[in-house]
């Protein structure tokens, strides 16, 4: 299938490694000029030669902390002065701490609506406007399967993630007619550096090594193994191309069947 992303203009954030990474570079793949960020300039600029080197796309690799209004807008403006647009905007950042009511203060949950609700919000203002006016857009935020089945521990992650569900919704109505969509992908248990740090983590609670608890998850899910970022990649490209222009409003959820629930 041509997903027609050929040409395509691309930002993605958040792509140093992990899910942010393994999406630029499968954006890359398909041929889209990618702008990707990273809070370090030198782990970014690593990340986007990389990417270069495998696919021979070009790729722009910018310093943008995407809790900083400053930052991203610098990050947008750069790939709109090198690439004349923006037709894809893939937020994403890191992870909030694990912690269960008792151990979160107002100051945490102030911390995590920062990190995986405003930093998505703030670079869709920046480019949805331009999306709509040009009559194309993809607005891909990598969410968590915690919005369809809260997951224990993870107290913010449950929090913050449905509330920033309920605003993508919202926001793809106002601006479908616009030939703008607006998805999410939900990650299920993943291998990368953060699951490794969340393993490490959970282990030092409960007493199991690292490699135990990553066999633990395993078992809950039903393809019995953890996601590559590769394919939570996948389902991004997807949902950027031209072949997903009708979806819209959707968690897409790549999680090896772990959600339980009919949608
Ligand atoms: P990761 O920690 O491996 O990578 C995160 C990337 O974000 C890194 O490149 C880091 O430098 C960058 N980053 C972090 N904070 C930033 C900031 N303020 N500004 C700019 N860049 C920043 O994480 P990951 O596993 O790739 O996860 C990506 C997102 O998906 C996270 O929000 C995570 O919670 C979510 N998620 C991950 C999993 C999983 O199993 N890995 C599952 C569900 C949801």
């Amino acid at each position: 299938m041509d997903l027609g992303l050929r040409d395509r203009v691309a930002i993605v954030a958040a792509a140093s490694r992990g899910i942010g990474f393994a999406a630029a570079r499968e954006l890359a793949r398909e041929g889209a000029r990618v702008f990707l960020c990273s809070r370090d300039l030198e782990r970014a600029s690593e990340a986007a030669e990389k990417i270069h080197a495998e696919t021979g796309a070009e790729v722009s690799a910018l310093q943008a902390d995407v809790t900083s209004d400053e930052d991203a807008e610098k990050f947008v403006n750069a790939a709109r002065e090198t690439a004349g647009r923006v037709d894809i905007c893939v937020t994403n950042a890191g992870g909030s701490p694990a912690s269960t009511f008792g151990e979160t203060d107002l100051e945490m949950y102030r911390r995590a609506f920062e990190l995986n609700a405003l930093s998505a919000i703030r670079l869709a203002r920046l480019v949805v406007p331009a999306m709509r006016e040009q009559k194309w857009g993809r607005l891909i935020n990598i969410t968590s399967i915690s919005v369809k089945q809260p997951i224990d521990g993870l107290l913010l992650s449950n929090t913050i993630r449905a509330g920033l569900t309920g605003w993508a919704k919202t926001l793809s109505t106002e601006v479908a007619a616009d030939n703008v969509t607006v998805n999410n992908v939900a990650p299920g248990y993943t291998l990368t550096e953060r699951q490794d740090e969340l393993a490490t983590a959970r282990s030092r609670n409960t007493g199991k090594s690292k490699a135990e608890m990553i066999e633990l998850w395993a078992s809950q899910i039903p393809m019995r193994r953890l996601a590559s970022a590769e394919e939570i990649a996948a389902a991004v490209a997807f949902l950027a191309s031209e072949r997903a222009s009708y979806i819209t409003g959707v968690t897409l959820q790549v999680d090896g069947g772990w959600v339980r629930s009919l949608f």
